[in-house]
């Protein structure tokens, strides 16, 4: 594990050179889905502080199992049925896969409710886009269900979170499409992504963060401006298919 991390490091750091970024704009966030609360345990161990989950069945378990690492921040990253808000909600410092306007107020009645409507206390969300909806018009049916909204729905989904209480927009989060206009280009994915995040921005300036880039794609995520990676299989190795 630890030479794993150091071998994402070094990628990292060679991406953010080859872009003329400083390494300290990238923050790795590393993928812990289906591997146990020992190994989170031991990530931290060695200096990360970041994790992603993507089901809550699996990660509020951990989450408790790792109550007394404070330092810890777990981003949830998957796709979220309103039904698991409350849960996740007592774990997640993030959720990057605000999707849809029944997610935001799902998510901002949950913040209320425990009182994080506090200054200082919002629930951090980026809202997912589906890239593979620039090849659809927005609305279409056989689109929806997949997660992320439509990048012509991103403009509601982000003003809708700014005036939730409870909630803070803070910006963006996309996968690289298997299929579309972006299939085999994942720069060309992240590219487009960044064109989204700089129109949110226009409206909501403190929306800063980038979240795109996996094992396979980091350094088109970084040369594309990405300001968080989640990298999963390249620190914890392949997941078994049926966890
Ligand atoms: C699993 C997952 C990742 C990590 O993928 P790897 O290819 O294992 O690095 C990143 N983002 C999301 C949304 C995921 O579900």
């Amino acid at each position: 594990m630890k030479e794993n991390l150091a071998a994402v490091e070094r990628r990292v750091a060679a991406a953010c050179a080859a872009a003329g970024r400083p390494r300290e704009d990238v923050r790795l966030i590393v993928v812990t889905k289906t591997y146990p609360a020992s190994d989170v345990r031991l990530l931290h161990g060695l200096g990360v502080r970041d994790v992603g989950e993507n089901r809550d069945q699996d990660a509020a378990p951990k989450a408790e199992a790792c109550a007394d690492l404070t330092d810890l921040d777990w981003h949830f990253i998957g796709q979220l049925q309103t039904n698991k808000v409350r849960s996740v909600m007592k774990y997640a410092n993030r959720v990057h896969s605000v999707d849809r306007l029944r997610l935001v107020q799902a998510l901002s009645k949950e913040a209320v409710r425990i009182g994080r409507d506090q200054p200082g206390r919002e629930l951090g969300c980026l809202i997912q886009v589906d890239l593979e909806g620039d090849d659809q018009a927005p609305g279409n049916p056989s689109h929806q269900g997949r997660g992320g909204a439509h990048p012509g729905d991103v403009p509601a989904v982000a003003d809708a979170l700014n005036s939730a209480p409870g909630l803070r927009v803070d910006g963006v989060m996309a996968v690289a499409p298997l299929a579309g206009r972006y299939a085999g280009d994942p720069r060309a994915a992240f590219a487009r992504l960044a064109e989204i995040s700089s129109s949110v921005r226009r409206a909501h300036p403190a929306a800063t963060m980038v979240s795109a880039g996996m094992s396979s794609d980091l350094e088109e995520a970084v040369a594309e401006g990405a300001t968080h990676i989640r990298v999963g299989t390249a620190v914890l190795g392949v997941r078994s298919p049926l966890r």
